[in-house]
């Protein structure tokens, strides 16, 4: 049981619906461990609320929050300051309070390479084909990039929206191209490629018998090669079964949550939290 008392600060995690949400669980075993005098709550907002839930968390002195679905791009407008890399992907999952007003900043982008970064890639020459383009594909492109990557693909079902993602990285001067093609690119590209990262929810809790690829598409996927799933509900996915089947490293997203949490983490309260016991909080569950 946590020790809640008079001098406990708040931290906490903002989204819509925000029940599915495992954060609690991790950041919670993290500070109980430290012994740290915080607690970490989950509240759902509305979009209509959000300007009203800064100013009350402001006037409460909440130090701190993560930002989840509906809101990583909701938020924009009520922060003061964000970082370089929030600003290249144009969303924030970090927010904290500062004495000029709520700063902000996207740990999703250092969650996700956390994994890659352990392996031993010449990763200018790996030109990664990303699956998906929504909000977490933003975070692995600019993840990507960051890692040293000069090339990337992205696949997705709609052209002309995704010629309108592409464009949106216009201003981020990202170090990297980018090209987009539809789906039915896709088996042509997967032979060549070190680094596929689904970032859809096919294949997600509880529809876990679909793969964003066919079978034929996987049997195209090179020993060599990295497969990573954003997808943590089930570990491992159907994706990255077959993946393991043709020898591929696998890479599923409990990692990226972790990582991801634990930066927040640090920025929040200014220790580092024990990993090991927020990984521990998440699997167990
Ligand atoms: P999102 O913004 O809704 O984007 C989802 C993307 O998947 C969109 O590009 C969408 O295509 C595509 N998609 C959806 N259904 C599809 C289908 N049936 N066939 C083909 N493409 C489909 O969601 P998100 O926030 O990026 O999250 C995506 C996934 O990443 C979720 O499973 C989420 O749980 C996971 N995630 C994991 C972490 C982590 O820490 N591990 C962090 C963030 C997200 P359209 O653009 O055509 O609609």
């Amino acid at each position: 049981m946590m020790n809640i008392k008079g001098t406990t600060k708040l931290l906490g995690i903002i989204g819509y619906p925000i029940e599915h949400s495992k954060s609690p669980l991790m950041q919670n075993a993290a500070i109980e461990v430290l012994n740290l005098d915080y607690v970490y709550v989950p509240f759902e907002v509305k979009k209509e609320d959000l300007e009203t839930v800064f100013k009350g968390f402001q006037a409460i002195n909440l130090r701190g929050f993560n930002v989840t679905i509906p809101h990583k791009e909701n938020v924009l407008p009520l922060l003061t300051k964000i970082t370089e890399s929030a600003k290249k992907i144009g969303a924030v999952n970090t927010v904290w309070l500062t004495e000029e007003g709520w700063h902000g900043t996207n740990t999703d982008i250092d969650g996700f390479i956390a994994p890659l970064q352990e392996l031993n890639r010449d990763w200018s020459k790996i030109v990664p084909l990303i699956l998906g383009a929504g909000g977490a594909s933003r975070a692995v492109i600019v993840g990507c990039e960051e890692l040293g990557c000069e090339e990337i693909r992205v696949i997705g079902r709609d052209l002309a929206r995704l010629e309108a993602f592409k464009a949106s990285f216009a201003e981020s001067n990202l170090n990297c191209s980018i090209s987009v093609d539809s789906w039915d690119k896709l088996t042509e590209l997967i032979p060549d490629s070190e680094l596929i990262v689904n970032t859809t929810p096919l294949g997600m809790s509880p529809n876990v018998d679909i793969s964003p690829l066919t079978s034929e598409q996987n049997s195209l996927i090179k020993e060599s090669s990295i497969v990573y799933d954003l997808i943590y509900t089930p570990r491992p996915t159907l994706f990255l079964q077959e993946a393991q089947k043709q020898g591929a490293i696998i890479v599923d997203g409990s990692e990226m949550l972790v990582q991801q949490g634990a930066i927040a983490f640090e920025i929040w309260t200014g220790e580092k939290p024990d990993v090991e016991v927020m990984r521990q909080a998440l699997l167990n569950k």
